[in-house]
């Protein structure tokens, strides 16, 4: 099928959701994609942080294969080998004690939020319940996850939300301490607000967070779907933070392609979830668990030190682009903001035309390009990119 073929046959029947961009992707190895028509494109997207390991890394291709042959799925009232392996790497790399496996970030911040009702619920009964969320924050797009999402264009049409999630301005301890009540069971954040414009939090404030959970009994929910799984050059960005969350969540990165989300547990949170109060058909499912036990193979602390190395060359090359006016975000998780009036979608835009794909968040272009990426294809993009920006 050519790409104008594609275009006019998902028009036809995709549900038009999607701003899709003028690119159809046949094939992609490494951190380089070929359009049907063999045109090659450097990834600095990575599927919006999905493809961590970029296009069908060989061990993680061999993984999933392997297990697809196997044994594809059996359902949760069985044991499967590569959901508990992939458990078991999740509390050794992270200090978490339990895992809850599903299928996307949406999911893992609903399983989240469910988490924070029970433990408050069980201790304190009904009517602490109350979550305090952050303006400008993403959480997903099922109802409590749009809920607990601080942004105005996504409360819309869909109403009545669930209730009792609470905004405050991310940075202002004051307001927090002030919003916090005797309804409030919960603090869920973001470390880089992704979506909201690849805003990371001030360490300060994320730690004087953490220490006024402690004393009110608050959990502390940090949504890693998208700044976890070595994204930032840590595993976790609240390894940067120096933060100990009762609740972790991450999706995106860790299948590195294959739908897969989990919660993450802390001490305190470790058995709120009891038989039959939380589940899902595909959760732990064997072949997303065998490739994300490559990823996590995969990206050992010398890999982590040279994603840290590759994100700071790629921040300087960014910083001496001609029409940038700041470099934002933390690790390979990047935001430009741009100068003299250029405008981001445009950017991508002809970005893509250039042979590179960008994405962008708000007014900014984002870049999450694979993990695994090499210096040439860096390099490669980032002319590309150039050439975009003079042209936008
Ligand atoms: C992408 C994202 C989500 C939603 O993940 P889905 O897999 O699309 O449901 C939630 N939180 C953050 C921070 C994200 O970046």
């Amino acid at each position: 099928m050519t790409s104008e073929q594609l275009q006019a046959l998902d028009q036809a029947h995709v549900c038009h959701t999607y701003a899709r961009f003028n690119l159809c992707v046949d094939h992609g190895k490494g951190a380089t994609c070929y359009d049907p028509e063999g045109k090659a494109y450097v990834d600095f997207s990575s599927g919006i942080g999905v493809n961590s390991l970029g296009f069908c890394d060989e061990d993680w291709v061999r993984a999933v294969t392997a297990q697809a042959g196997k044994v594809q799925h059996i359902s949760n009232l069985f044991y499967t080998e590569p959901c508990a392996v992939l458990a078991q790497l999740l509390c050794q790399r992270t200090g978490m004690e339990k895992v809850f496996f599903c299928n996307s970030g949406a999911e893992a911040n609903e399983g989240a939020i469910k988490t924070a009702r029970k433990y408050s619920f069980d201790k304190y009964g009904r009517g602490r319940q109350e979550i305090i969320a952050l303006e400008n924050s993403f959480h997903g797009r099922t109802m409590a996850t749009l809920s607990a999402t601080g942004q105005a264009v996504y409360h819309n049409f869909f109403f009545p939300f669930v209730e009792d999630f609470t905004f405050v301005e991310a940075g202002n301890l004051a307001q927090l301490e002030a919003a916090v009540g005797e309804k409030t069971c919960a603090v869920m954040l973001e470390l880089v607000q992704g979506e909201g414009g690849v805003i990371a939090l001030d360490p300060d404030y994320v730690r004087a967070v953490e220490q006024l959970c402690r004393e009110k009994d608050l959990l502390l929910v940090v949504d890693e779907v998208q700044t976890g799984v070595g994204r930032t050059g840590k595993f976790l960005a609240c390894e940067h933070y120096g933060i100990h969350p009762d609740v972790v969540t991450i999706a995106k990165g860790i299948g590195a392609g294959l739908p897969l989300g989990a919660v993450l547990f802390g001490e305190k949170t470790a058995s709120v979830l009891g038989y039959g109060q939380h589940g899902t058909t595909f959760g732990g499912n064997p072949v997303a668990c065998a490739g994300g036990r490559v990823v996590l193979e995969k990206l050992d602390e010398a890999q982590l030190a040279l994603v840290r190395e590759k994100a700071q060359y790629l921040r300087e090359k960014l910083m001496q682009l001609p029409h940038v006016a700041a470099v934002t975000g933390l690790g390979m998780m990047i935001g430009i903001e741009l100068a003299d009036g250029k405008e981001a979608k445009k950017v991508v835009e002809l970005a893509i035309e250039e042979g590179v794909i960008p994405l962008t968040a708000k007014s900014k272009v984002r870049l999450l390009p694979p993990l695994t990426i090499t210096y040439a294809e860096l390099d490669q993009g980032l002319e590309a990119l150039a050439r975009a920006l003079a042209r936008a």
